[in-house]
């Protein structure tokens, strides 16, 4: 069986702020239908430490990144983990990045630089009697792993991955804090892992490991261009031939309509929503109407375009449309739809709610995603399973998962949704007028309903994918 350790920030239902966490907790039982054994190296955050059991200690330093650690290998969750127990670094209140005051923690480079370092060492060493033949680092928190292994262990044989899932977060520290993260001053430069005079976490692991991939195709895509790249377009362009775009999954069992524990009513057609629906009209203070419930369920963030559908919801209330949002993050963005909530057919409410998110998915007839980039997306692959049909801009995962209804895509029944191009509040107030006169031609609706709930959204297709990269950077494990 190949052996893969994956090295991450996040890892649901451990610790999560959005959806790298669910693709890192996903992985495993996806691929171990693959013949892949992959182990999970997660920061001994207090959510994890409570829910570790039966740990044994594979590895123990006095003088880690300003602390004693040590790496304790159990399960948690249902997930083989190894994990970074350094309290120094991780035993803290609040959120994995931030502090009370919502500021990122001065020492995140530290801590994600240590994280990358355990990473780097078990691969090389191995953790007890498990060795990986490859290391899979997530996001710039693990950005420094390969570089590690291969500076400081450079004959190991231990092949390297990492995987993009939002390259809008670089992990940036000021180049005093070289020597303090184990970097090596011949390295800070531009090919290797300096970007503007600062140490960038991202782009080590750009440069120094084996394959890339991120998310889904389209964003590998577009990370090559000025507009998406964030400044490493360069980087990822010199690497085309390594990079690949693999489509993200959902648990089709934790989003399943059918036996969903978390909604009213249980259904398997798109007929069985009526119920769900009435329950979240009740949940939001909205009153009956015609018109198409759209629902977003999001981080409140620049990225996800919901300034816009604040200036277009007039074109969705204009047409008896309503709007309920589940979301937290921007103070600005949460005010504005705080407001947004006065009138009768908008409810918000800010917070995180899982549970919350099923009620919707199974009630909606709509889910909006209007992001400026997205490197995947999940909310609308949810919508997909639950018939609730996604209405997103054409970009990066939403155009990989979306089928938009044209005249073509109608005649071969696959259209699931609609997509916004180029994307402004006006396209956007046009899309949610060609949603509510969609809506109002039942049986189209009903046909997009049920071509979105027959889509496939599980790992399956994505997970032969990996194990296939796996297999190629390590043809002999
Ligand atoms: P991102 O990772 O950029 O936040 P994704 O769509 O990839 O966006 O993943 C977001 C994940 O977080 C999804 O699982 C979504 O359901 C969940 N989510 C976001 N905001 C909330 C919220 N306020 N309450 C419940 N779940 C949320």
């Amino acid at each position: 069986m190949m052996k893969i350790l994956s090295v991450a920030s996040e890892c649901v239902p451990l610790v999560k702020t959005g959806g790298l966490a669910d693709v890192v907790g996903a992985l495993p039982a996806a691929l171990a239908t693959e013949g892949v054994d992959m182990r999970v190296l997660l920061p001994g955050y207090r959510a994890v430490m409570n829910a570790l059991k039966r740990p044994k200690m594979v590895a123990e330093w006095s003088d880690f990144f300003g602390g004693s650690a040590k790496v304790l290998s159990g399960k948690a969750a249902g997930l083989s983990v190894i994990v970074l127990q350094a309290d120094h670094l991780f035993d803290r209140d609040g959120s994995p990045y931030l502090d009370a005051a919502g500021k990122d923690w001065s020492d995140n480079a530290e801590r994600y630089a240590a994280l990358s370092w355990a990473a780097a060492e078990l691969a090389a060493k191995g953790a007890g009697r498990w060795t990986p033949d490859v290391l899979h680092c997530h996001d710039w928190q693990a950005g420094f792993a390969a570089y590690y292994l291969k500076t400081y262990w450079p004959d190991a044989d231990v092949a390297t991955i990492l995987t993009i899932h939002n390259i809008a977060f670089h992990g940036l520290a000021p180049s005093r804090k070289l020597n303090a993260l184990r970097l090596k001053k011949a390295d800070f430069n531009q090919g290797g892992f300096e970007f503007w005079d600062q140490i960038n976490a991202l782009k080590a692991g750009l440069v120094w490991s084996d394959l890339l991939t991120t998310v889904s195709p389209t964003y590998g895509r577009e990370l090559m261009r000025k507009d998406f790249g964030m400044g490493l377009e360069g980087v990822i362009r010199s690497r085309v031939s390594d990079m690949h775009g693999i489509l993200n999954g959902i648990d089709p069992e934790t989003w399943n309509p059918a036996t969903d524990p978390a909604i009213p009513r249980t259904y398997k057609t798109p007929r069985g929503k009526a119920r769900n629906k009435t329950a979240l009209r009740k949940e939001f203070d909205l009153p009956e109407t015609d018109g198409p419930l759209c629902l977003v369920i999001s981080r409140l963030s620049e990225q996800k375009g919901l300034d816009l559908l604040l200036e277009a919801l007039p074109a969705l209330l204009d047409q008896g449309g309503q709007l309920a949002l589940l979301g937290s993050g921007d103070p600005k963005l949460e005010a504005d739809f705080r407001k947004a909530a006065a009138h009768e057919n908008v409810g918000v409410h800010i917070g995180y709610d899982e549970a919350m998110a099923h009620r919707m998915m199974a009630g909606g007839d709509a889910i909006l995603v209007p992001s400026r980039f997205e490197p995947c997306g999940l909310t609308q692959l949810y919508g997909l399973r639950y018939g609730t049909i996604p209405l997103v801009a054409l970009t990066g995962g939403l155009v990989d998962t979306v089928i938009p209804v044209t005249p073509a895509t109608q005649a071969v029944g696959a259209a699931t949704g609609m997509q916004i191009f180029p994307l402004t509040s006006h396209t956007l107030a046009t899309g949610l007028n060609d949603l509510c006169a969609l809506f109002r031609d039942k049986a189209t609706w009903l046909r997009l309903q049920k071509n979105a709930m027959a889509h496939p959204v599980d790992w399956a297709a994505s997970a032969v994918r990996y194990a296939e990269l796996y297999r190629r950077l390590s043809p002999t494990a």
